[in-house]
């Protein structure tokens, strides 16, 4: 029997999203991200990279300033206008401390109650191989929200430790544990998709427009299954222990 997805808690207000590239919010979680910012969430959004290697034929350098001027329409469409890009190389981001250090610092400067990712795991439902950068970042984002609580953790961004995340959500997991209602942010979700027309030009032939919709809708479709039939986005749940500060000792689980 499947197990039915519980709903993604409520009670925060700020969140920070930390993905590898242009357009994987968008794809990944923004129906809900949509049905946050309209009851008054506030989500800022940290890429590691332009996504200057994704659009064959279009050479990096004319490619990355392109993708970050979608992003931030994307984002625009979404109701996020803090929108900040890392220069972690497009396709090769490695596991690296210095990425960490960044993410850490992104989470110190906006202190949010909830940090969202994109799947860390190694494919996408057993149907398909995830690629190394969304591997990497997903990791490094988990592991950024224990970094920025600790002050005696890259203490050279002269940033006071923030211990607030309590949960972090992994949208596109194949484990999802929660599911976010979404009610009436289709038709933004797909405007948010459409602003990123240079590479879903590159990505398929079909109208971009029905594209977008069929890949939400199926998505919101499958997290329905075990959500009472809502159109849902599901995300595998991470809470930080509620004792994490007893004993002065932060835990993570
Ligand atoms: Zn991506």
């Amino acid at each position: 029997m499947t197990v039915p997805l519980k709903d993604m808690p409520t009670s925060w207000s700020r969140a920070l999203a930390l993905v590898a590239h242009p357009d994987d919010i968008e794809y990944a979680m923004g129906p809900a991200v949509i049905t946050w910012t309209d009851s008054g969430k506030e989500i800022a959004y940290v890429l590691a990279s332009r996504g200057e290697s994704g659009i064959d034929g279009c050479p990096p350098e004319a490619a990355g300033p392109l993708r970050e001027r979608e992003q931030r329409a994307s984002s625009a469409v979404a109701g996020v206008t803090s929108v900040e890009f890392l220069s972690h190389p497009d396709g090769l981001i490695t596991d690296s401390l210095a990425l960490r250090r960044e993410f850490a610092a992104a989470i110190r400067r906006h202190r949010p109650d909830m940090v969202l990712t994109i799947n860390h795991h190694d494919d996408w439902r057993g149907v398909s191989w995830n690629t190394s950068d969304h591997r990497v970042v997903g990791r490094a984002a988990l592991d950024a929200v224990v970094d920025a609580g600790n002050r005696y953790v890259f203490p050279e961004d002269g940033l006071e430790p923030w211990e607030g995340v309590r949960w972090a959500a992994v949208a596109g997991s194949p484990y999802p544990t929660h599911a976010m209602r979404v009610v009436g942010a289709e038709d933004r979700a797909v405007e948010a998709v459409l602003q990123h027309r240079s590479y879903l030009e590159a990505l398929t032939d079909e109208d971009a427009e029905s594209y977008a919709r069929g890949f939400l809708r199926r998505n919101m479709a499958a997290a329905g299954e075990r959500f009472h039939g809502h159109d849902a986005v599901a995300f595998q749940l991470y809470e930080r222990d509620p004792y994490r500060v007893r004993d002065g000792v932060t835990h993570y689980r």
